[in-house]
């Protein structure tokens, strides 16, 4: 059923405390935690408590959960305080573009200056 855990994304499990992560904020309706491997001084997901395949699925089926994580993102970049410097929001969407778990999660990346266009 749509938002139902699955057995074998990661994210989902990040979000059920079986795999470990470094969780910076926690909501009733998402998580945020570090990425395992940054790009950035600050690099962080932030993710749906429920699984939805990607960014577009998600604002679909759940408009306000999907305002949710953008909230998220602010709160994440103000806590790591980013705000002043400027900070990037991500949604890697398909695998051409990066995708590589099929969870919906954005990246706030910030602490150093970021190209535009992105590579
Ligand atoms: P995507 O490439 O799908 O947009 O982003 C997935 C992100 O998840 C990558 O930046 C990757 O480093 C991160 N990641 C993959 N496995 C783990 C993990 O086990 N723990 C954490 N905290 N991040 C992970
Ligand atoms: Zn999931």
């Amino acid at each position: 059923m749509a938002g139902e855990p699955q057995a074998d994304c990661l994210f989902c499990k990040i979000v059920a405390g079986e795999v470990p992560a470094t969780v910076v904020r926690e909501t009733e309706t998402t998580v945020a935690f570090r990425d395992i491997n940054p790009q950035a001084p600050t690099h962080v997901l932030v993710v749906p408590k429920a699984h939805y395949r990607d960014a577009a699925t998600l604002a679909a089926a759940e408009p306000q959960l999907t305002a949710d994580l953008l909230r998220e993102a602010g709160e994440v970049a103000a806590e790591d305080k980013v705000v002043g410097t400027g900070y990037r929001i991500v949604f890697n969407t398909g695998s051409g573009a990066g995708q590589t778990i099929w969870h919906a999660h954005l990246h706030v990346l910030g602490g150093r200056g970021l190209d535009w266009p992105p590579g």
